[in-house]
């Protein structure tokens, strides 16, 4: 494991628990920074903590996050070998969406996190996410509908893909998303044995 990169990223964690850079540090209870391995190749990014997060401090711990652990095992994958943050990593009361201040105020910390893990493969998950992460990846948003499940090959100095998917919640009210998280993670799950 790198230890600067190991550094950076509990210094970044530190920050979040301190932020007060936008108003939902008022209603938290707790931050939720983000968990997972450091050095891992694939990383999913949410959109916000909701009410068991913000109990526990930890991202996907509700019903999303059950179902989440269900969508990685599809792709043999497990929580612990990926890294799983937000966009915005304090709960928004009533758990509303984020609004763009939010999302402004919140995304240094997870280029910093990106920074650090630098991760092969990125799972954006909901609309927000995917509308705050591909752009920095010259990738134009068209809509969460039109574009879920389409492997983006971003060239840098490395290949590096980004997955724009529906997001495990949207899929616990809403069969067709569900339906097409579950064939989105299959596909990732043979893209993963030729990427890694
Ligand atoms: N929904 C999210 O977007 N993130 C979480 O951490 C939990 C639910
Ligand atoms: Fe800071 Fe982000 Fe929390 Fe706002 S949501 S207080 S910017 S950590």
């Amino acid at each position: 494991m790198n230890l600067a990169k190991a550094d950076l990223l509990s210094e970044a964690a530190d920050e979040i628990r301190k932020c007060q850079k936008c108003l939902l540090w008022k209603s938290r209870l707790n931050p939720v920074p983000g968990e997972g391995k450091i050095d891992s190749k694939v990383m999913l990014i949410g959109e916000a903590p909701g009410f068991h997060e913000d109990q526990q401090g930890r991202p996907f711990v509700g019903a999303a996050g059950k179902f989440l652990d269900e969508l990685l095992a599809q792709a043999d994958l497990s929580r612990e070998e990926a890294y799983i943050t937000n966009i915005v990593k304090c709960r928004p009361p009533k758990n509303r969406e984020p609004v763009p201040d939010e999302i402004k105020a919140c995304t240094p910390f997870l280029d910093r996190q990106i920074e650090c893990i630098s991760p092969k493969v990125t799972i954006t998950l909901g609309s927000h996410a995917a509308a705050c992460v591909l752009p920095k990846y010259g990738v134009h948003f068209e809509g969460i509908t039109k574009i879920h499940g389409i492997f983006y090959e971003i060239s840098t100095s490395v290949t590096k893909i980004i997955v724009p998917m529906f997001h495990p919640a949207s899929a616990l009210y809403n069969p067709a998303y569900k339906e097409a998280l579950m064939k989105d993670f299959k596909s990732l799950k043979f893209r993963l044995k030729e990427l890694l």
